[in-house]
Parts: C-alpha cells; structure tokens; sequence
C-alpha cells in the first residue's frame, strides 16, 4: 500500500486518486500517519481487500508522508562507488550522522540556498514501524513499515567544517534540506526490497544511478547496528546513504543553483521533486571558520 498525506489528513494513495483513510474506514483508522504504524498490518489488509467509493477520493496537494520523525538517522559512506568518488576508506562499521527533524519537507518542496556550495545525495529512507532495541539482523526488516525516497542535502563547506569532528548534521540540516516522498509503500509491495534501482537527475541530467543491492551496509544491518545503542520509534527514518556522483566529486564541480529541478526515484516507489530557489545568505559559516581550526 501507498500511504500519503493530503491537507494533513493520511490518505491512501491509489490509481483512481488520494483515499481519505479515516473517513473510507468509517473510523477504524486514524486521520494522523504516526497513529496508523500501531495498526500497520491491519490497515494493509484492509486496503487489499476493499473498493473505495468516489465519496472518499480528496483532491490536493501531497504533503511530507510522515507524521513526527522524532529522529532522523543517516548514514555516510555507505556505497562503495560513492566511496571511491570521495577517495575515503571503507568503514568498518557503519558511519551514522543526523539529520536534525526540522529539515524534513515533502514532495514538490521549493528549498532556498543558503550558500552556493549545497549538492543533492539521492536515498533510499526506511520508515520505522515499531520500537526496535537490539534486534537481529534477520529480523530487522520486520521493523521498518515502509520505504520512500529521500533527498540528503548538504551544505558542503558546513559538513566538513571542523577537521576530526566534521558538522554532518548541521551541514545536512538546513531547512528544506530533508526532501521525503513522494509517499510510504509498505514493505510487502517489493518482491525484494534490499534491491531497487535508485537515480538522481538535476534539471534533466542523470548525476546518481545504482541499485540499493550496492549499499555496504544493508537496511538490516543498519537497523540492528542502530538499535544496539539507540530505541529506534516507530516514525522514526533511516536515511541509508547515497552512491556515487555528487556535485562536489564532479570534474567539474557542479553545485545547485536556483531554478534547478531535482528528481529522485527509486523503483517500486516513485520520483521525489524537489525546487532550488534562491535564498537569504547563510552567515555562519564565515563565523566558524574564525573559531574552529
Ligand atoms: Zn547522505
């Protein structure tokens, strides 16, 4: 199934339009996405098996599928091709950043720049289902309720300001900087969901192309890796890590600017749209560079 969000409602997301969930249930399903993962399974055989009536269909724009993402994990370096292209070294364990919850917006996003240095990373994004501590590898896939597309944004002099203790999180956490969409599909929808076809365009040219079958360390591993130090909350996004052709690795480097258009998709999900637009100048930056060496 393919859960959306239209005028703040959860809808299900069908070929004959948006689905108003609680209204088609009469009820049974809450209007919010965080109420729905306690009754995940119960919804998508609900889903499978009714017909929804024209009564039910809204009209309007998709909003960011999510209800609170009380944290947002993502992982770096994490395909190999994307390693080679940053000339870093293979991690021996996962390397895991955030990326703070106040970036996250939905398909169609317009984004301001902040400086001319911001590149595009297209993920994968796991969506967490239910709590997880210390779970199996082998079992962590019956964590995650669905998958959607994410955009890993980053100002790039930010990211890697500050030598052995780089700011990740502040440098990927600009508003706007956490695109996602442009909708959930539960995991039961792929015939093998650790093997998906991902790409990136910008404003018509291909940048990214790989399949989540590359990824170094897999949706289980990160999920059992994550949960063996943190509660992971159903909600909660997994950003898994981007492959090779960013914009700072081009020859010759190419960064976003306004009135690009970038598309992401991966297979069995769909294409995530996310507008550059100009935006007020980021201070900051210039502030840190005098404080930290
Ligand atoms: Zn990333």
């Amino acid at each position: 199934m393919r859960i959306g969000k239209v005028g703040g409602r959860a809808v299900l997301v069908t070929a004959n339009g948006s689905i108003d969930i609680e209204r088609a249930s009469t009820g049974r399903f809450p209007a919010d996405v965080d109420g729905l993962y306690e009754c995940w399974d119960e919804l998508r055989d609900w889903t499978a098996s009714g017909t929804f009536g024209d009564e039910f269909v809204v009209t309007g724009d998709l909003e960011m599928p999510i209800g609170t993402a009380r944290q947002v994990f993502a992982v770096g370096a994490n395909y190999a091709d994307h390693i080679a292209e940053a000339g870093a070294q293979t991690p021996e364990l996962p390397m895991i950043f955030t990326k703070f919850p106040t970036c996250l917006v939905g398909p169609e996003a317009s984004v301001a720049l902040p400086t001319g240095k911001v590149d595009w990373e297209v993920e994968l994004v796991a969506v967490i289902g239910r709590t997880a501590h210390r779970v199996a590898v082998d079992e962590a896939w019956s964590y995650v309720a669905a998958l959607t597309v994410g955009q890993d944004l980053t100002e790039r002099p930010l990211q890697l300001k500050g030598g052995r203790a780089p700011q990740f999180s502040l440098g990927k956490s600009f508003p706007g900087f956490g695109p996602i969409g442009p909708w959930l599909v539960s995991v039961d929808e792929f015939a093998d969901p650790d093997d998906l076809a991902i790409e990136c365009t910008v404003t018509g040219e291909l940048m990214q192309k790989s399949r989540t079958s590359e990824l170094i360390f897999s949706v289980p591993e990160l999920i059992a890796y994550l949960s063996e130090s943190c509660s992971l909350l159903p909600g909660d996004l997994v950003f898994t890590g981007t492959p090779a052709g960013v914009g700072v690795f081009r020859t010759p480097r190419r960064y976003l600017e306004p009135g690009d258009v970038i598309e992401s998709s991966i297979e069995g999900i769909g294409t995530l749209v996310t507008r550059i637009e100009s935006g007020p100048a980021y201070a900051g930056r210039e502030v840190l560079a005098n404080h930290v060496q």
